[in-house]
């Protein structure tokens, strides 16, 4: 099969769908690769370590889309690429349609065959193509938040792991999920003291036994969560109902009950976010300070990490990559359930329910 790369013109983007590493083991399996001159450069993967991987370099995105018979990217297809997509063709990357009709009617019309990393399924139940960037966004968000804890950023002043004689941050996590294990992992090795919520006693049983007495692992009630937030220094937002707005968990009188200095970091803002004072903010201007309380809400924050997260994408995703491009993809989604779970969009025709429904579109 002919796999296509293009550079991604989406802004502050710098992933790269497919690591020269990956485009090796395609060309091992008999495939040929087309990358789009400079994809991965801002990351330091340069077109000769492309070339040498096996792939040819191309100067334009619309030569990958003419000639590529499978597209591998990171983010959605942007408005001047949807023109480009051809009958037939198949578009592997995060696609994230429900909140945006016209992406979903550009891949409608252009009859490509569109599967969402998003929405792949695993055997337990999990979204292994999104886990990854959750396990980024988790260990950055301690390390956001120990920045923002500094004075010049608004912060109390505070170290996260005090030092001999002054005692450490108090770190408070909501949802022990992969954001926010991983969150209390860094939190833990930054020696804060740790405590996270959870409403799942299941999920606390596992912390509890994977960490004992270095984590304090407490059940979510509005009570709970009132106690150690208007206490803690740092606050991580790593809340998921899956399905629905992420619940307001910390509300504004919550807010203002919290100590002049500390800081909030809202993961979760990609769904809503889970404190009532949470707005959106970017990579280029990533906090502000509400209430006397400095915020963090960045959507897309693995971003900040693109290398790491290219070669952590890469890892779940080469898998099914593979998959498609050695049985082609119609036999690929007939053998693979959870691959399958992936397809959002097939020649005309918008494929996932919960898509369609948000978009009130017959599927
Ligand atoms: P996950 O499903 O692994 O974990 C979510 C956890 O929240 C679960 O353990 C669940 O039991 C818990 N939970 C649900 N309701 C709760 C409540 N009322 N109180 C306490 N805990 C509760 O999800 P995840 O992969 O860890 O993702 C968490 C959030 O981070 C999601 O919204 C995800 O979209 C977001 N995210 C954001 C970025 C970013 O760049 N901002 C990157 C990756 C993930």
């Amino acid at each position: 099969m002919l796999i296509g790369v293009p550079k991604e013109i989406k802004t502050h983007e710098n992933r790269v769908g497919l690591t020269p590493a990956s485009v090796r083991e395609l060309i091992v399996h008999g495939h040929q690769v087309i990358v789009e001159k400079n994809a991965g450069l801002a990351i330091d993967l340069n077109d000769s370590c492309y070339q040498t991987a096996g792939a040819e370099i191309v100067d334009t995105f619309q030569e990958i889309y003419s000639r590529a018979e499978l597209i591998v990217k990171v983010k959605e297809p942007q408005q001047a690429e949807f023109q480009y997509l051809r009958e037939g063709q198949i578009l592997f990357t995060y696609l994230h349609l429900a909140p945006d009709p016209a992406q979903a009617e550009g891949l409608i019309d252009s009859g490509c065959v569109a599967i969402a990393y998003e929405t792949v399924t695993d055997k337990y139940g999990g979204l292994p193509l999104l886990a990854p960037m959750s396990e980024v966004a988790g260990r950055m968000s301690i390390q956001a938040g120990a920045h923002a804890l500094e004075m010049d950023q608004g912060g109390r002043g505070m170290l996260l792991g005090g030092v001999s004689g002054v005692p450490s941050a108090k770190v408070v996590v909501i949802g022990g999920g992969v954001v926010g294990t991983n969150a209390a992992r860094v939190a833990m090795g930054m020696e804060a003291h740790v405590t996270v919520l959870d409403k799942s006693i299941h999920r606390l049983q596992q912390l509890d036994l994977q960490y004992s007495s270095r984590i304090n692992t407490v059940f979510s009630t509005v009570d709970a969560i009132e106690e150690y937030v208007s206490m803690a220094d740092l606050v991580i937002g790593a809340v998921l109902v899956p399905g629905a707005a992420t619940p307001r968990l910390v509300g504004r009188e919550l807010v203002k009950k919290m100590n002049r200095g500390s800081v909030l970091v809202d993961v979760a803002i990609d769904q809503g976010g889970c404190f009532a004072t949470s707005r959106s903010t970017t990579l280029a201007d990533p906090m502000y300070i509400l209430d006397d309380v400095v915020h963090y809400c960045v959507a897309n924050m693995p971003g900040a990490v693109a290398r790491t997260s290219t070669f952590a994408l890469n890892n779940v995703t080469l898998p099914f990559v593979l998959s498609i491009a050695d049985k082609g993809c119609r036999k690929a989604l007939i053998d693979d359930p959870h691959l399958r779970d992936g397809l959002n969009v097939y020649q005309g025709q918008l494929t996932y329910p919960a898509v369609a429904h948000d978009l009130n579109i017959r599927y």
